[in-house]
């Protein structure tokens, strides 16, 4: 690319929404850094979720087969027409990522990894939707806030441990494997962010994923009160039967969710759907 990128936002007129969580990265030892550490190359396509000016599509298209990328908002397009000149292999798709159909999308793909600098409005849900529905999403490597990726990574019995925690767990580990401070971000974000790295297939076998993310949300409802209660709430249960099903399970009487390992979770969701069928 002969411009720099921020010569062409401002020739194209392009101005930052950040309602959409436009926090551009045009570091290049950034750029690189991260499709390294993602691992990218091994698969035969990779997903980008907001491609925003496209430097970190660039930086993919350089060293992967095919790059599918998506973004919400249109009036990038000009911008991308320069930035993405003359790479033959990325395919650029406008659509809110959270209203893509997966089934339908991963029909035409054998496997794909996911690499991206999420919009951090939406980190969450589309953290989720990947780890729920897809099929054939064998990585995921993404910029989230710091904050985030210390819940996303956090062991049980942390503060920093939650239900994302604990879903997450269900399909993928994960870990951070870099440290991004706010300077590297065009505009500048008011924290800073981390790579987070998960890794699928390492996750844990559970009998009925609906049941464990019901346990699992039932079980951080209302985080001061003990496990003991929010399963009296959440799932109709008397003490007696609560007091039961926790024994069964080895757990404390006295336990609060976040204590619990996401075995533990698989272990007790698997006991209620037992006791209430
Ligand atoms: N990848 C670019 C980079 O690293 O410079 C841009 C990253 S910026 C943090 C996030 C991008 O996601 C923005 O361009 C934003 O417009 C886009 N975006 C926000 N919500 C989206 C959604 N639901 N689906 C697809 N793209 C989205």
């Amino acid at each position: 690319m002969e411009t720099d990128v921020k010569t062409i936002l401002a020739e194209c007129g392009f101005g930052f929404k950040k309602q959409l969580g436009q926090n551009f990265i045009t570091d290049k030892n950034l750029l690189a850094s991260i499709v390294a550490l993602s691992g990218a190359e091994e698969y035969g396509a990779v997903v980008e979720i907001g491609c925003g000016a496209g430097t970190l599509t660039r930086a993919l298209a350089e060293k992967v087969k095919k790059v599918i990328s998506f973004e919400v908002d249109k009036t990038l397009a000009p911008v991308l027409d320069r930035t993405l000149n003359g790479l033959g292999n990325v395919e650029i798709i406008f659509k809110d990522f959270l209203k893509v159909d997966l089934a339908e999308f991963e029909k035409g793909l054998e496997s794909y990894t996911v690499v991206a600098n999420l919009p951090y409005y939406v980190t969450t849900p589309l953290i989720m939707k990947l780890i729920e529905s897809s099929k054939k999403c064998k990585g995921l490597c993404v910029m989230v806030q710091e904050e985030v990726a210390e819940r996303l990574c956090a062991k049980a019995g942390t503060s920093d441990y939650g239900a994302i925690t604990a879903m997450v767990a269900l399909r993928a580990t994960c870990s951070i494997v870099k440290r991004v401070p706010r300077t590297l971000f065009i505009p500048r974000p008011k924290v800073d962010s981390a790579v987070v790295k998960f890794t699928f297939g390492d996750g844990i076998d559970v009998a009925d994923a609906a049941m464990y993310k019901k346990t699992v949300h039932a079980a951080f409802g209302s985080r001061r009160k003990t496990l003991e209660n929010n399963l009296v709430n959440s799932f109709s249960l008397s003490r007696q039967q609560a007091q039961e099903i926790l024994a069964d399970c080895g757990i404390d009487q006295k336990a609060r969710g976040e204590t619990l390992t996401p075995v533990q979770f698989a272990r007790l969701s698997e006991r209620i759907s037992e006791y209430k069928n």
